[in-house]
């Protein structure tokens, strides 16, 4: 079975509750949303296709070589669980190995999450609110989501825009304090956006939130500021 890949590399993680660990990241192709401010744009697949396929044995390969000590392997992309049942076969030999799996997720395909949850250590889940992707809701799948992803280590992060409305962010909070308030959760201003007010609104969100999420912080791409990818 071979993976499309983009790349894959050693980084400090840059975003979320493990800001500052190293790990190695491996860049699956293709998404199936297509946020208006998405960082990674050449991941999703419309514009280049400038992927790789890989081998599982190539891939681990390049894992192990890159490895050095690092804290996880991060699945990330585009989706990586677009190609889940590459990354079924690829969680057995990581564990093997003693890398914890750590996946970065738009947290809405809920089945495939399911098939792997038991190999995975580390979930960072997305929440996509409309209004900031310009795309339509997944409150269902992402709750849903929520839920398998509950039996690991699973934090959550939104992403706000200048368009990001209040009603959306409290739709968010609600799905996720229903479901576990101690969870981290991280409220991300849109880097492109920095310097156009976003982080007042994410000021105001994050007052909001601790009503009800005592974890909630607001977070910046860290890895943007270290000028590395
Ligand atoms: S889910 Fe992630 S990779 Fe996909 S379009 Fe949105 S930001 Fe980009």
């Amino acid at each position: 079975m071979n993976a499309k890949i983009l790349e894959i590399f050693q980084s400090i993680q840059g975003e979320g509750k493990y800001v500052g660990v190293r790990q190695v990241f491996v860049r699956f192709f293709e998404c199936n949303m297509h946020c208006v401010w998405c960082d990674t744009p050449a991941s999703i697949g419309d514009t280049t296709r400038n992927y790789k396929e890989f081998s599982l044995e190539e891939v681990f390969q390049q894992i192990q070589k890159q490895w050095r000590d690092c804290h996880s392997v991060s699945l990330t992309g585009g989706e990586p669980l677009l190609q889940k049942d590459f990354i079924k076969e690829l969680l057995p030999l990581m564990k093997k190995a003693r890398m914890l799996a750590y996946l970065e997720t738009n947290g809405i395909l809920p089945e495939s999450l399911e098939d792997i949850v038991d190999d995975l250590d580390i979930i960072a889940m997305d929440i996509k609110m409309p209004s900031s992707t310009k795309q339509k809701s997944y409150w269902k799948e992402h709750e849903k989501f929520l839920k398998i992803a509950l039996a690991k280590d699973v934090f959550i992060k939104a992403v706000v825009s200048g368009d990001t409305e209040k009603s959306d962010m409290i739709k968010t909070i609600e799905l996720v304090s229903n479901i576990d308030p101690t969870l981290h959760f991280i409220i991300q201003p849109n880097t492109f956006e920095l310097k156009n007010g976003v982080m007042k609104k994410c000021l105001e969100f994050h007052d909001y939130s601790l009503k009800y999420l005592p974890n909630a912080r607001v977070m910046p791409q860290m890895h943007k500021f270290m000028r590395i990818r």
